[in-house]
């Protein structure tokens, strides 16, 4: 596009003589180049929209460009250009632009008068490689090397200046709102709309901010005219520098965005491959972020709207009809489906991403195998995962995976505000917690907060194994006992103190003398059915005899995990609980509450599930989710409990309750309570549920849905009177689940229940889309 036809000029009328490129006679350019640079060559030429251009081959086979521009651009911007393209060699000269070549007598360009009596300012530059090419032909990785170049370029020119760049260009997107006087031209009314909304939109929220963005020297005009590819299609120019501006340097960007991509099918999805090649070099601020999507769409309308002005001005020009305005508005239509709020998250999101190493699938697996073998993976066909954000997960490929199974990303993959937080306390202080420091401080009395009364001591650790280790060295402590309760296929973590208290991670004969079970308050499948009178209570009484069975060593504390998880995740009325807990206070025990999958808001009724259930335990064990994936746990007790540790035995673990991990945390509750997670488990858990009932409803395969909030059990059966577990076609239907990239696991001592416990910002549309795909796979598993 033309410098030249600033907005106030266009908005008028355009100086045609403006925008006529120079037009010398082949002998005249040849003579040019042999007197003032001293090359006697052969000349091509080649087209040019405002400039004069030809290709020089000369005798050696070298080859170069001459360039005659058009007058109108005056001296001080071609020495603009030429101090740029120089600018850029010193800074990056491994980017790929031409090089200025110096006349003869050794000046960076020479002028010669043209016919028309004006001077024409004559540059010659090396000639650069490659061919320009169209959206369609662009492949992925194309994309993103284009993003990539586009962000190389604006930093070689980070510390450029010249004051010809103090101009206003036609296309220049912060201009947009001038565009407005141009709707008038526009004959269809829904597409006026369209502009109007585009317009609005841009006056409301980027055209106050965009006077604070990072402003520089940019291209502006990074299009597909203007950048040449070789025949791999990587980047083997950037040209046409007549656009250079100083601009919100995100323009660049915006510009590529709905310049190179406005004919693809896939704009959207293409934008944030370019996004991520562009992030991969320079990152963008969170404004920048946010306004993308803004100003690629002002960049589409301005495209529309000088288009239907020019059409209107010069209707025969057949120019207009092969120019990219139709694409623009198919990408305008496409970002109105979506929905510009959502297209604005996609784009933020993309610039927020990380780059990361690729390696290939199948090396890593053999090298995983191989470095470590005893580390389980799920799935026949593991899942190899590179990045996740929300209730997506991402593979190599760009590919996501709904995540329906895990609980660590309690507050969602990613959340930017424990990543905030991690980062932050990490930069101030990461040390051990034998100092003072407020985080641990703040954890402990915002924990002990959420508790009833009485729970007011708190250690934290790294893992529910410790949490669980320390619970029960405590609790042999403080009751002098040496026995343990827990239910028949719990599992409360991997140390060797923890690993007695898991039967679900026993070997076949392994049953350590000191731990008694009691069978799960499974009211389906269990010894006692929902439909029998007093069937909780006949569970709870099971108490008493697995205390009798640990003999002279006592029960000094029973372990529960409220939601049941290891045990097929059941949902026994909360007399259960009630009635267990009487039984072990009154057989001088205490009750343990493992909070490590069910707490953190999963249950939808309160931050920890036991609260719902009308019981107080003596300690209770956070983890998994306590810090998003930064790895920290906590065990919370009634302090006087603590007394009974030897004063010798130093409750300290190094990493435990370090700063970070204390950030992690705090950020946790922070964004559960701030985001409302607790509620969007219950209401979200209670939809999902309810369009579970209704799959059960068309399939035999499912004999119970069960659980609470986002903790929830589809209990696969073979035959429906029998109740038969169905263990291996629930393990054929997350395998299938798998192959349509949603992520689940099974549980249960049949392994037969579909667990379902995601990230708590699940919402509706993705219950939507678990339901469709189980309702799937249920079909085509019926056998
Ligand atoms: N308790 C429960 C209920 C668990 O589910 C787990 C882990 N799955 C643990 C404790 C052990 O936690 P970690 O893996 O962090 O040691």
């Amino acid at each position: 596009m033309g410098r030249g036809i600033a907005f106030g000029a266009m908005v008028q009328r355009p100086d045609p003589l403006a925008s006529t490129p120079p037009a010398l006679e082949l002998k005249a350019a040849q003579r040019i180049l042999r007197d003032a640079f001293g090359v006697p060559a052969t000349l091509a030429p080649l087209p040019g929209e405002r400039d004069q251009n030809f290709r020089v081959d000369a005798a050696d086979g070298t080859r170069f460009l001459l360039k005659i521009s058009n007058p109108a651009d005056g001296a001080s911007i071609v020495e603009m250009q030429t101090l740029a393209l120089r600018h850029i060699e010193r800074v990056d000269p491994g980017l790929p632009v031409m090089r200025t070549l110096p006349t003869a007598a050794g000046a960076p360009w020479t002028e010669v008068p043209g016919p028309d009596g004006r001077n024409y300012p004559v540059r010659l530059f090396t000639f650069l490689p490659g061919r320009v090419t169209t959206a369609a032909t662009l492949t992925s990785q194309a994309i993103w090397s284009f993003g990539e170049i586009t962000a190389r370029l604006g930093l070689a020119l980070r510390g450029f200046f010249h004051p010809c760049a103090d101009y206003e260009i036609l296309w220049g997107i912060k201009h947009a709102p001038k565009l407005r006087p141009l709707l008038a031209h526009l004959a269809d009314a829904r597409r006026r709309t369209q502009l109007e909304r585009v317009l609005d939109r841009f006056e409301a929220r980027a055209a106050p901010a965009l006077p604070g963005l990072r402003a520089q020297v940019i291209h502006g005009d990074m299009s597909l005219d203007n950048v040449l590819f070789d025949t791999d299609l990587r980047v083997s120019g950037i040209v046409d520098f007549g656009d250079m501006s100083h601009a919100p340097v995100v323009c660049d960007l915006a510009v590529a965005i709905a310049d190179v991509l406005h004919g693809r099918d896939d704009a959207i999805e293409a934008a944030e491959r370019m996004i991520d090649g562009y992030v991969s070099v320079a990152p963008l601020d969170d404004e920048e972020a946010e306004l993308l999507a803004d100003l690629v769409a002002a960049r589409l309308a301005a495209e529309v709207a000088v288009t239907a002005w020019r059409v209107g001005l010069y209707p025969d020009n057949a120019a207009y009809s092969t120019s990219g305005e139709p694409a623009a508005r198919a990408f305008l239509d496409s970002i109105d489906e979506i929905g510009i709020d959502t297209v604005t998250r996609r784009f933020r999101d993309a610039c927020r991403r990380l780059p990361y190493r690729r390696v290939a699938t199948g090396d890593l697996l053999l090298r995983r195998r191989s470095a470590l073998p005893r580390s389980p993976l799920f799935y026949q066909r593991p899942a190899h995962l590179i990045r996740g954000q929300g209730v997506w997960l991402f593979d190599p490929e760009d590919r996501r995976y709904l995540d329906c199974y895990n609980n660590v990303p309690v507050v969602g993959h990613s959340h930017p505000r424990v990543v905030r937080a991690v980062a932050q306390q990490q930069r101030l202080l990461a040390t051990h917690s034998r100092y003072l420091h407020e985080a641990i401080v703040e954890l402990a009395e915002r924990l002990t907060a959420t508790l009833p009364p009485g729970l007011d001591g708190v250690l934290v650790v790294n893992s529910g194994s410790e949490a669980n280790d320390l619970a029960w060295r405590i609790a042999q402590a403080a009751t002098g006992r040496g026995g343990a309760i827990v239910t028949a296929h719990a599992y409360h973590g991997l140390t060797e103190a923890t690993h007695a208290l898991s039967p679900e991670a026993w070997a076949p004969l392994e049953r350590p003398a000191h731990v008694a079970t009691v069978p799960a308050p499974d009211g389906y499948r269990g010894a006692y059915r929902r439909e029998g009178e007093g069937w909780v209570e006949r569970y709870a009484a099971h108490v008493d005899g697995a205390a009798q069975a640990l003999g002279e060593r006592g029960l000094a504390a029973m372990f529960v995990d409220p939601g049941f998880t290891a045990d097929g995740i059941l949902t026994p009325p909360a007399s259960y609980l009630q009635e267990a807990t009487r039984r072990v206070r009154a057989l001088g025990g205490l009750v343990v509450a493992d909070e490590v999958q069910a707490g953190h808001g999963r249950c939808g009724a309160g931050l920890w599930s036991f609260q719902a259930l009308g019981i107080t335990p003596d300690m209770v064990v956070m983890g998994k989710p306590m810090g998003n994936g930064f790895p920290v746990a906590a065990l919370v007790v009634r302090s006087g409990l603590l007394d009974h540790v030897p004063e010798e035995t130093e409750l300290f673990s190094t990493f435990g309750g370090n700063p970070v991990a204390c950030a992690a945390a705090l950020a946790v509750l922070d964004v559960i309570e701030d985001e409302g997670l607790v509620r969007n488990a219950a209401e979200v858990g209670a939809y999902l549920r309810l369009g579970l009932a209704r799959v059960a409803e068309r399939h035999d395969l499912v004999g119970e849905v069960r659980g609470e909030g986002l903790l929830l059990g589809v209990d696969l059966v073979d035959d429906q009177v029998a109740r038969t577990p169905a263990a291996d076609r629930a393990r054929k239907v997350i395998e299938a689940m798998r192959d349509r990239r949603v992520l689940l696991g099974v549980t249960g001592p049949a392994g037969n229940v579909l667990k379902i416990r995601p990230p708590l910002v699940f919402q509706r549309e993705h219950a939507d889309r678990l339901l469709d795909l189980m309702d799937g796979v249920f079909a085509s598993s019926a056998s």
